[in-house]
């Protein structure tokens, strides 16, 4: 029985973006080949990059482990923002406002960017202007988006205070960014795709890459052994898989939250809504059909940390119910983004030891602007042009001393998920298992994985990640298993879902 048939909440995951828009396939990689440069993953960043390359004419191979867009980039809220929490108080205190001016002036750039383009090619991607506001349900709360509306003013950020929100919930205030946007990405990225391949570049899907040689020339090396040659390689793979250099593991902390589309009693004011404290309440809307439809987003969590995840679907149609009177939820989706440890993607160089691989992620859920943005810095490095905008972004910056702070507190964090995995004793068998449940069990004296599918069948994994060793979680929402460390994900029967991890889990019962 569907697990959410009492709050008429959907009993499986399905993007809006994704079911709105048909887009290309592309077929997996067969053959070693030679390229300019090859570009590691086929969300918002790995596309704007290809896209940015080929129209000046380098030769690109764009290689996707599943199909373009499964990943976050799918299943986003896709408000089109410089406005990424209180950001800017934070940045000025602790980077100072060189950092500050130029992290706006850079997002603003790739905003700039999609609204020209969008006219210039005609796109029709349900662009629309709308001001985003982050507002307060507290006095703290309300403090701190006072000292976010001080930092707009010292940056000359169009925006500030104002004492309501259209928005009928309880506040006291917020701060508002006004001209930012919110747009279909799948239908903004699907004529680029197009151009991509117009130019001559190579697309692949199905092909996940496993490990990268860094040579004078380096190489991409798929699952297969299939190896993929450029000048240049980019990894826009979300969180980075290869852990040689780079430490990226070290330095990014993954967090999922929830969406649901309600088609809904009250109407849209108009307006891009998030909250100042937590659990995180996000809010757009969409056209579906004709109606327009509040998405919501939010009660977001670690990657792993939380096994009930349909709880967290419920708690959304709450708040939505509340806030609006739901008809209907036609979708809900679920979706993870990384947060670097001083709120600032890393985008450039992927270390000092590989010269000619670059990186994009930590987007902090806020890629849209991010991912162009990491697009356009990307192709001005590797056409020797550089950027104002490297500095701020580069991968390679020394971290100060929130983000030291940051540091050792994923350290702990990760000893603490270890300790806990070994100490933890799986309890039952495989058959004790109801259809669709999921859990850890006793496997032949081992710990495992098992999952009983809606036709009765069993499915049973080893929980160990193939990424590093720490022992996954079971997802009730998603049917998958998650890991607590690094936020890689596995569906029930073992295959990779996202990275970092590239190696399937093992099946322990064929
Ligand atoms: C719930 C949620 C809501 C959000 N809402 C907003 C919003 O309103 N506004 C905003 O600005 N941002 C938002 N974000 C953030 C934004 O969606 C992401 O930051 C952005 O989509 C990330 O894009 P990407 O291209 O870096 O990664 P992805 O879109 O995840 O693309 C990476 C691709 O790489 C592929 N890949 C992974 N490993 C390999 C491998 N080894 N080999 C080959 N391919 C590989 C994956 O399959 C995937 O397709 C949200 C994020 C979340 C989680």
């Amino acid at each position: 029985m569907s697990k959410n048939r009492a709050l008429n909440i959907p009993d499986r995951s399905e993007s809006y973006w994704l079911d709105s828009v048909e887009f290309p396939t592309f077929p997996s990689l067969e053959e070693n080949c030679e390229t300019d440069v090859v570009i590691i993953g086929g969300g918002i960043s790995g596309i704007m990059t290809a896209y940015l390359l080929a129209i000046e004419g380098y030769r690109v191979t764009l290689v996707e482990a599943r199909r373009l867009l499964s990943g976050t980039t799918g299943f986003t809220t896709a408000k089109l923002t410089s406005q990424h929490g209180l950001i800017y108080d934070y940045l000025l205190q602790n980077e100072g406002s060189k950092t500050a001016n130029s992290y706006y002036e850079a997002n603003e750039a790739a905003i700039s960017y999609v609204k020209n383009i969008i006219t210039e090619k005609g796109i029709d991607c349900d662009f629309s202007e709308e001001k985003a506001y982050v507002f307060a349900e507290d006095e703290k709360q309300q403090e701190k988006v006072k000292e976010e509306a001080e930092a707009y003013r010292k940056i000359g950020i169009d925006g500030g205070f104002i004492d309501n929100i259209p928005l009928d919930v309880h506040n006291l205030g917020a701060v508002v960014m006004n001209h930012q946007a919110q747009f279909n990405p799948v239908k903004f990225l699907k004529p680029l795709v197009e151009e991509i391949v117009a130019k001559g570049g190579r697309v692949f899907e199905n092909t996940r890459v496993d490990d990268i040689e860094s040579n004078k020339r380096p190489v991409a090396v798929t699952r297969e052994g299939r190896r993929v040659e450029g000048d240049y390689l980019v990894v826009c793979s979300h969180y980075p898989f290869y852990d040689k250099e780079g430490f990226y593991y070290a330095r990014l902390s993954p967090n999922r939250s929830y969406s649901i589309a309600a088609e809904t009693d009250k109407e849209y004011p108009g307006g891009m809504y998030v909250n100042a404290g937590q659990p995180a309440h996000s809010l757009r809307s969409i056209q579906l059909e004709g109606k327009e439809l509040v998405l919501a987003g939010g009660y977001g969590h670690y990657v792993g940390h939380k096994q009930n995840t349909e709880e967290s679907y419920n708690q959304l149609y709450q708040f939505v119910n509340q806030t609006f009177g739901v008809k209907k939820v036609p979708y809900r989706w679920s979706a993870q983004d990384p947060a670097t440890l001083d709120q600032i993607p890393y985008i450039g160089r992927y270390s000092t030891e590989m010269e000619n691989v670059f990186v994009a992620t930590g987007y902090r859920k806020w890629g849209m602007s991010s991912g162009i943005l990491a697009g356009q810095l990307l192709t001005n490095l590797i056409s020797g042009r550089g950027s104002k905008y490297e500095e701020t972004f580069s991968p390679l910056r020394p971290i100060k001393e929130p983000g030291m702070k940051k540091l050792t507190k994923e350290s702990f964090h990760l000893g603490k998920m270890f300790a806990e995995d070994k100490a933890e004793k799986p309890a039952g068998q495989f058959t004790d298992l109801q259809i669709d449940e999921g859990k850890v069990i006793n496997y032949n004296e081992q710990r495992a994985g098992a999952y009983r599918d809606e036709q009765g069948d069993f499915h049973v994994v080893d929980t160990t990640c193939t990424h590093m060793g720490c022992q996954t979680h079971w997802n009730n929402a998603e049917r998958t298993w998650d890991c607590p460390c690094h936020g890689s994900r596995f569906s029930y029967n073992g295959d990779v879902v996202e990275g970092p991890a590239t190696k399937p889990l093992k099946k322990m019962r064929e």
